[in-house]
């Protein structure tokens, strides 16, 4: 019934799923003290226990009763990468239903290189090395971008908060082996975070706990595809959270030729509520561009661009098109993307070209699932 090496499919509950409140309940159920739902919560958030066996600070019969009622296993890895440079590793996660969704770490030395980079510094959690992780919101997606491989798999399921928040805390053990720590986390994994808002938003509120994991909130950036009526209620959330929009196109008809999400959301409604975040909240949108050869890097293009955004507290994030199997499309050069960001400068519209790390892996969000599903994964490092 499940593809190889899948998960046993469970009933027990996934203690990433869980917010404090809600472990509190349970454990008086189980009529244990008011303290030791802090115990389980420091074991988990804060010491990256991944068993019960770790929790030594408790009662052998509670952490029995742990075994039996709940399970820390949101996943199986079924493949990891690692770049030639061993800057970049992606891991290939299968859920319990056999659904497979990808989690992707980036090092980098020297922030400037970091493609996601978050307006705020990096500070206390490692200022100069940065350890940023791409995470999914989904598996699949159901908005259809053509140049993006999950776009191209369809949608599958929204994630649990539980399974959000157990992509963290897989690549935080590890990096905890070697003294390290997760400095970033972004949004921009398999998957549409604002197509699955509260389990998204549930997650970031667990890694966020000041008596748990304490992930800053300017540490996480969402990137969207530009759902208008979530970017407003984002806004007013008033999240310290960094917000990216997926743009790609200046001209609505050139996006729905690669977004279909565009049909629903015009540019200038994406504008209008990127003007009303920017109200609410006084923090600097991203938008974020794919150059794509002949299509979306003209000089004509970026001063279009740069027309729609004037005034705004915006910056664009340029990363040439990383090529799928199922779209024609190529990367823009160098050069013209040295081109497109000096045009959009000239008017006043703060560009950064970043190139895409681990494309000898396959890092492009979706494409090793993609490459799974059609049983052609690059196996060069299997588990
Ligand atoms: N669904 C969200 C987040 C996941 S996609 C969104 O669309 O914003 C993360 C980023 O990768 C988006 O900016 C998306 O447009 C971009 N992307 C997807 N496929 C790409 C590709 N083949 N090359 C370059 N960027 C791509
Ligand atoms: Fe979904 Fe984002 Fe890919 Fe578009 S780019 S299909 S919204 S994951």
């Amino acid at each position: 019934m499940f593809p190889r090496g899948s998960a046993k499919i469970t009933t027990m509950k996934l203690i990433y799923d869980l917010d404090f409140h809600t472990l509190t309940e349970i454990l008086t159920q189980w009529n244990e003290p008011a303290y030791r739902a802090k115990q389980v919560w420091q074991g988990l958030y804060q010491h990256l226990y991944n068993s019960p066996e770790q929790f030594a600070n408790l009662p052998k019969s509670l952490r029995e009763k742990m075994v039996e009622e709940f399970t820390f296993t949101a996943f199986t890895v079924k493949t990891y990468l690692d770049s030639s440079d061993k800057s970049t590793r992606k891991t290939l996660f299968q859920l319990p239903d056999g659904n497979l969704i990808e989690a992707v770490l980036m090092r980098y030395g020297d922030p400037a290189d970091d493609p996601h980079p978050s307006p705020s510094p990096a500070s206390g959690r490692g200022a100069k090395k940065r350890r940023t992780l791409c995470i999914s919101t989904q598996a699949g997606c159901a908005m259809g971008c053509v140049f993006c491989a999950t776009g191209q798999l369809g949608f599958k399921r929204n994630l649990t908060s539980g399974e959000i928040v157990a992509q963290v805390m897989y690549y935080a053990q590890m990096l905890k082996e070697q003294n390290e720590v997760v400095s970033n986390v972004v949004f921009m994994g398999m998957g549409e975070p604002f197509h699955n808002y509260d389990n998204t938003m549930s997650a970031i509120d667990r890694l966020n706990d000041a008596d748990g994991y304490n992930f800053g909130a300017r540490r996480f950036t969402i990137s969207t595809v530009g759902l208008v009526p979530q970017i407003r209620r984002f806004a007013d959330e008033q999240r310290q959270v960094n917000l990216a929009i997926s743009l790609h196109a200046a001209d609505d008809d050139e996006r729905l030729a690669i977004m279909p999400v565009n049909k629903r959301y015009k540019i200038d409604d994406i504008i209008e509520a990127c003007k009303y975040y920017i109200e609410k909240t006084h923090r600097r949108v991203t938008f974020e561009w794919a150059l794509i050869n002949g299509v979306n890097d003209t000089p004509e293009v970026a001063q279009k661009l740069a027309a729609r955004l004037k005034g705004l507290l915006c910056h664009v994030n340029a990363i040439p098109l990383n090529p799928t199997q199922g779209y024609s499309g190529e990367a823009t050069s160098r050069q013209r993307a040295d081109l497109f960001k000096e045009t959009l400068e000239q008017a006043g519209i703060p560009c950064s070209i970043r190139m895409r790390r681990g494309i000898d892996i396959n890092a492009g969000c979706g494409q090793l699932a993609g490459a799974e599903s059609k049983n052609q994964a690059h196996k060069t490092v299997l588990l």
